[in-house]
């Protein structure tokens, strides 16, 4: 195999500056001796974003925020804007993770308006979608995860579709409270995804990045990337922890690209 993958993760409210300067400098170590093929990233905290942005300004580690609002500015107290975001020199917007929609009412058409922000500013937005149990119970998880592609990537030309990465996350498999999913489950959605995207956008579609993520941790992650429709591995808790995290990349590094 020789297309590259994308392998990150987001930090969500986990680590302080110092604790996420200490992990970034044992990323960069680690990520000189990993294939080009894979393309690392990890997405802290907006307090963190510019001493991350410095210590990877000569590494290969891609940063990104893990929320944005779409205006450049205004009064919207508590927000973070494209345009301070730019200021630091993010190269990823991640969009729509699932806490996000659950915690504070995020929904298709503003995560719309968040992408069209973050891809004029030179983003590289990483939109996250997912069903959750009870539509996965009622049997409606294509058509809650095709109707988010829909309107998510609403009024996308095909060339900006190509700038795009999709994660495919399903609400049930994250965090704690996470079930794992099974391989064949993820295989299915991921052939499903993939096909929609390239229903959306004819040439580029093929191209974007589909990432997994859900409880990916160190027994799993290698039946997930060996799934064909899936271009990466988005990781929450199993990359928070450098041992751990290094092990996976290392032996997706061996599995992969050796
Ligand atoms: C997530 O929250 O996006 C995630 C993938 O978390 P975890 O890997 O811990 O389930």
């Amino acid at each position: 195999m020789s297309q590259k993958i994308w392998v990150g993760t987001n930090w969500k409210m986990t680590k302080t500056i110092k604790e996420g300067l200490a992990y970034t400098e044992e990323l960069n170590r680690i990520s000189e001796t990993l294939s080009s093929n894979i393309e690392l990233f990890i997405i802290p905290s907006h307090t963190a974003l510019i001493p991350i942005r410095e210590l990877t300004s000569k590494s290969r580690v891609h940063i990104g925020a893990q929320n944005m609002h779409w205006k450049d500015e205004g009064a919207f107290t508590g927000e973070i804007s494209p345009n301070m975001l730019a200021e630091i020199g993010i190269d990823i917007i991640e969009l729509g993770h699932s806490e996000r929609r659950q915690y504070y009412n995020e929904n298709d058409v503003d995560i719309n308006k968040k992408l069209h922000a973050g891809l004029r500013h030179g983003f590289t937005p990483l939109v996250c979608i997912g069903e959750n149990m009870e539509q996965k119970n009622n049997n409606i998880s294509k058509e809650t995860l095709a109707a988010q592609l829909k309107v998510c990537l609403k009024d996308l030309t095909k060339e900006q579709a190509s700038k795009v990465m999709v994660a495919y996350e399903p609400v049930w498999a994250i965090g704690e409270n996470g079930i794992p999913a099974e391989a064949t489950y993820v295989a299915k959605v991921h052939a499903f995804l993939r096909k929609q995207l390239v229903e959306l956008f004819e040439d580029t579609g093929t191209d974007i990045p589909l990432l997994y993520g859900g409880s990916v941790n160190l027994d799993n992650f290698i039946e997930y990337i060996d799934i064909e429709d899936i271009n990466g591995l988005f990781i929450g808790r199993a990359a928070w922890n450098m041992e751990s995290f290094e092990q996976i990349l290392q032996h997706l590094d061996e599995h992969l690209f050796a």
